[in-house]
């Protein structure tokens, strides 16, 4: 792929507590560790992404607010974090005043995505991304358009419980309507079950149901359940770092050469 022009993912799923921030850290994380240029975009108002990568709240004078508001290019906001390679632009609370305050303004939700490219069109050393991730909101908002209106394709969590499945069609349906309207290049590019629990047997129904209904565009590798990926936030780091070892690392290590793996699939096809 050209230098400058990344891959932009969204992790979108309208439901909280499915493991879109976990995995936009940790997916960001593993394609850093094979080698490549992550730069994870914090849209959540909530900010668990930046906290998650040891971002001090104190040290985000400027943020995603920032520039979706048109106050600062997206330059500004990004910071490095302690894994080489991956870098990311924090969010702050402010984030969930955005809507009313853009109002009607046109042009309002391609703030992300001219965001983008516009970091592209001055790529310095260091901001030649080959991947941007974009972690959603638990909501359907202007926010969440913003990130599929700037993303080549989204990725979507989805717990491994019993509500698993409700909620995916009106997510399916936003992407569809963003499609006919706001970007007709975006695609889904996988659904990642999370919190996979074998002995579980809801949780082995759940993956049947899933994949029954969503074929090919369920990811082989599956996030289990694991302690190490919930307590590693705490410590401000990405479960790879805090315990590289855990099962939990290596299924988003596996997940990462599958992302790989489909994008260059995608474009043999
Ligand atoms: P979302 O961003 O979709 O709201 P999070 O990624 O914040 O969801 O995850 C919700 C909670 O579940 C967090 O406390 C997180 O640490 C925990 N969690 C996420 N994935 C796992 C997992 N595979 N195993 C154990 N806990 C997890
Ligand atoms: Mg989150």
């Amino acid at each position: 792929m050209p230098a400058g022009h990344p891959r932009i993912l969204s992790l979108a799923n309208q439901k909280g507590g499915v493991g879109k921030t976990t995995t936009a850290i940790n997916l960001g994380t593993a394609l850093a560790a094979i080698g490549e240029r992550v730069l994870i975009v914090d849209l959540d108002p909530q900010g668990n992404a930046s906290t998650g990568l040891g971002i001090d709240r104190r040290s985000r004078n400027c943020s995603t607010y920032d520039v979706l508001i048109g106050e600062a290019p997206l330059r500004e906001a990004v910071v490095a974090t302690a894994v080489p390679r991956l870098h990311i632009a924090s969010s702050t609370m402010d984030l969930s005043g955005l809507e009313l305050e853009l109002g009607s303004t046109p042009g309002r939700a391609f703030r992300l995505r001219d965001a983008i490219a516009a970091l592209n069109q001055n790529a310095e050393a260091g901001s030649d991304y080959t991947y941007v991730l974009i972690d959603c909101p638990p909501s359907l908002n202007l926010l969440t358009v913003n990130a599929m209106a700037a993303s080549d394709a989204i990725l979507v969590p989805l717990q491994c419980e019993f509500f698993a499945l409700e909620g995916l069609s009106q997510l399916l349906q936003t992407v569809e309507q963003v499609r006919s309207t706001l970007n007709p290049n975006l695609s889904i590019h996988g659904i990642v079950l999370t919190m996979f629990d074998s002995r579980n047997n809801l949780s082995n129904q759940v993956v049947a149901d899933v994949r029954q209904f969503m074929g090919s565009k369920v990811y082989n590798t599956m996030i289990p359940r694991n302690v190490r990926i919930s307590e590693a936030p705490s410590y401000g780091k990405p479960v790879l770092v805090y315990d590289l070892k855990c099962v939990g690392s290596d299924a988003y290590l596996k997940l990462a050469t599958e992302v790989i793996q489909r994008e260059r699939e995608l474009k043999t096809h």
